[in-house]
């Protein structure tokens, strides 16, 4: 049933999370206190930690040899702090430039070393990746750093590459728990909640434990990843209602089937919005179609006029917030996983109705 929420964030969460955060907001586990009432520090929101903590290892079958953080500060915060924590003693780090976000990492890293740009998609207006096992790293290089799925763009990267000794680090922040994921392969992964995993506040940072605890004397000591993983995430005050809601989700996503039955559906909403896509002359979809998300899928109408309209009358049909980031223009519609095949059904067929009403003028 409408409304059907397409937003790239914060962004649909699924119902019985929401009814199950109803007694979490007045009468947590019958303790007659909210979530959002208790201390940081006490037994009970240590057990909404363990929990979240324990379920997303699960989901993810995090390794034993890496910390869980549960911090604030945002994914861009991540952009400062990947530096700060990483650079262990290198001065330069290298970047792919894949899209919006991973460009803007790159600006905020130059502040603290070198960037050397492995690949650049900018001259292609971020349409396509280069194919990763062509990426110019620097054998020197602190860590790698790159982004799985760039939200605003609709891109995905095809597979990882080949950096070597040098550690992957990723934004994972739009993709993360939409499929399966290796954590293995990467030297630390972060990712701001509220895109897939639950609201705005919270960032969750996965960190090797040989990475952690040689941060920059000057980092902030609530954003060094060796002191947030001494003192499990509470060196200051975590987002605590942000850290329970995750933990909802996360189970929300296990009781589901887990992360492969995530990226069935996925792969099986996003293929459904992409066929129309391609089926006539009417919608374009700019991105290489190897490297199309499946998470965020951007599109255009033959006219600025026409995505007007389309988005305006999407939205007095209950499809909201379907317009594109500020730095790609046009569609975009954000498939996270509470997004439901009935949302992606209801979308599909209005984009075929007035693609036909249009045509046929
Ligand atoms: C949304 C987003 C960000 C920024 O997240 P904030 O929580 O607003 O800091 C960074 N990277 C990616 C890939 C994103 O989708």
């Amino acid at each position: 049933m409408p409304p059907y929420n397409f937003s790239a964030g914060p962004a649909a969460l699924p119902k019985a999370v929401l009814e199950e955060a109803k007694t979490g907001l007045t009468d947590w586990r019958g303790c007659g206190q909210s979530v959002m009432e208790i201390p940081f520090t006490g037994p009970e929101f240590k057990s909404i930690l363990d929990d979240a903590t324990s379920s997303l290892k699960e989901l993810l079958t995090i390794p034993d040899d890496y910390h869980v953080l549960m911090i604030q500060g945002g994914a861009y915060g991540q952009f400062s702090f990947m530096p700060m924590n990483l650079l262990r003693g290198h001065d330069s780090a290298d970047y792919a430039v894949t899209g919006h976000w991973s460009k803007r990492a790159a600006d905020e890293a130059r502040k603290y070393c070198k960037v050397n740009i492995v690949t650049d998609g900018s001259a292609a207006n971020f349409t396509d990746i280069e194919n990763p096992d062509k990426w110019r790293f620097d054998p020197h290089a602190a860590y790698c750093h790159l982004t799985t799925n760039e939200t605003a763009n609709g891109l995905q990267l095809p597979h990882l590459p080949d950096s070597g000794d040098v550690p992957l680090v990723a934004d994972v922040t739009s993709d993360l728990l939409t499929a399966p994921l290796d954590v293995s392969k990467f030297g630390t992964l972060y990712a701001s909640a509220q895109k897939n995993m639950g609201i705005a506040g919270l960032t969750i940072v996965i960190v090797r434990d040989d990475l952690a605890g040689q941060a920059l004397s000057t980092t902030p000591a609530v954003f060094d990843y060796g002191r947030l993983a001494a003192n499990t995430s509470k060196v200051n005050t975590p987002p605590t209602w942000a850290v329970y809601i995750s933990g909802l989700v996360f189970k929300w996503v296990l009781s589901q089937g887990g992360l492969a039955e995530m990226a069935r559906r996925n792969r099986a909403k996003a293929k459904a919005l992409y066929d129309v896509i391609d089926a006539g002359n009417f919608y374009r979809c700019p991105v290489a179609s190897r490297v199309r998300s499946s998470v965020n899928v951007c599109f255009g109408l033959p006219t600025e006029e026409l995505e007007k309209q389309f988005l305006s009358e999407a939205a007095e049909n209950g499809l909201l917030y379907l317009q594109g980031h500020s730095a790609a223009g046009a569609i975009r519609a954000s498939l996270y996983n509470a997004v439901e095949q009935d949302a992606v059904n209801a979308l599909t067929q209005f984009m075929t109705d007035f693609a036909d009403r249009e045509v046929g003028k």
